[in-house]
Parts: structure tokens; sequence; C-alpha cells
């Protein structure tokens, strides 16, 4: 049977300490009454990989309840060895996060208040202002007569909190628009 560096930790260290604590006739009740306690207790644990990059460091996932109520870092994985960096450490509050807005937000030039709105009209808006500027600044052709179709007077920039493939996706949007500035947060 293989046993990974994780479960060799678990078992000896366990071990170790049962076997010490108990010869010491120390009263484990507190302890084991804390383990209990503990949120993940009972949760089924699963791996994952954060999205956020190439690099696809391993995640630890707990489950309890049908809810994601832990993620952390997988000691075993050899890439990131339980280490994570900033955005693949908020993993959890990027599932579960009061603060997160749910609604889209508009504020018109000139107003000092946001309106909530509904996404229809949010897409309406950014499809037919895309368009407006698409249709007045589009390139076709450059100062020798090359086929261009360049679009720069628009910057496209995406969220460092979108995955891989969500990236991909906005990129082929991006260049098929013809738009030459864009930039994201996921470079690696
Ligand atoms: S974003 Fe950070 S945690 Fe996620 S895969 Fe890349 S380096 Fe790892």
């Amino acid at each position: 049977m293989r046993v990974n560096r994780r479960q060799f930790i678990k078992v000896t260290g366990a071990g170790a300490a049962c076997l010490s604590l108990v010869q010491l006739e120390l009263d484990l009740s507190p302890v084991q009454a804390y383990a209990s306690s503990l949120k993940i207790e009972g949760a089924k644990e699963m791996y994952s990989i954060c999205p956020f990059c190439s690099v696809s460091c391993h995640i630890i996932s707990h489950v309890k309840d049908g809810k994601l109520i832990s993620t952390e870092g997988d000691p075993d994985y050899p890439i990131n060895q339980g280490a994570l960096c900033a955005k693949g450490a908020s993993m959890l509050s990027m599932t579960r996060n009061e603060h997160r807005l749910a609604k889209p937000l508009y504020r018109a030039p000139g107003a000092t208040r946001w309106e909530e709105k509904s996404w229809d009209w949010t897409l309406e808006q950014i499809a037919s202002r895309v368009k407006k500027v698409r249709d007045k600044d589009l390139i076709l052709k450059n100062d020798k007569g090359q086929t261009v179709n360049r679009l720069e007077s628009m910057f496209f920039i995406g969220t460092s909190h979108a995955d891989n493939e969500e990236c991909a996706i906005a990129h082929q949007l991006a260049r098929s628009l013809g738009i030459v500035h864009l930039d994201h947060q996921a470079r690696t």
C-alpha cells in the first residue's frame, strides 16, 4: 500500500502523540471535544485544481451539507507543496462571500449614485456601445493597403477572478472584434 506524506504524518504523528499522552495519564477529552468542533469535522474531502493560472496548483476542498466550507493548498502536490498565491488562497471567498455583487450596477454619466439593473438591460447596453465604437473606429487597412481589421480605440481588461477557460473565450472575443489592446492579471 502506498502511503503519501500527508497520511504518514497523520498516522505517525497521531500515534506518537496518543502513546505519550496516554502514558502520562493525561485527560484527552478536551482535545477530543476540540477536534469534534472543527469546522471540517464530518466534511467530505476532495481534490481540486486552482483555475486562475497555468501553474494549476492543487487544492484540498471540504464540502459539508452540499456547501464548500474550506479550501487549502495540497501539501502532497509537488508543484505548490501546500502553498497558494493570494488568488488561490481566496478560493473560498470566490464561492461564499456576502460582499460579492450579484446584480449589475450602473452609474450614468455625471450621476453620483449607482442603480441596480437587469442583466438583459446591461448586456444590451454593452453590445450596442461596443458596436457603435467599432462601427466608427475599425481600421480596415494600414498605410500600405494591407488588411488589418484593427480597433485601437477600445481597451479590454479581464478580472483577476476569471479562470483560464473564461480568459481564453474573452481573448477570442476581443480579437474577433479587432481589439489589440487587452490585458489580464493572470498571465503565467
Ligand atoms: S493563481 Fe496562484 S494558486 Fe492558482 S494556480 Fe496560479 S499560482 Fe497557483
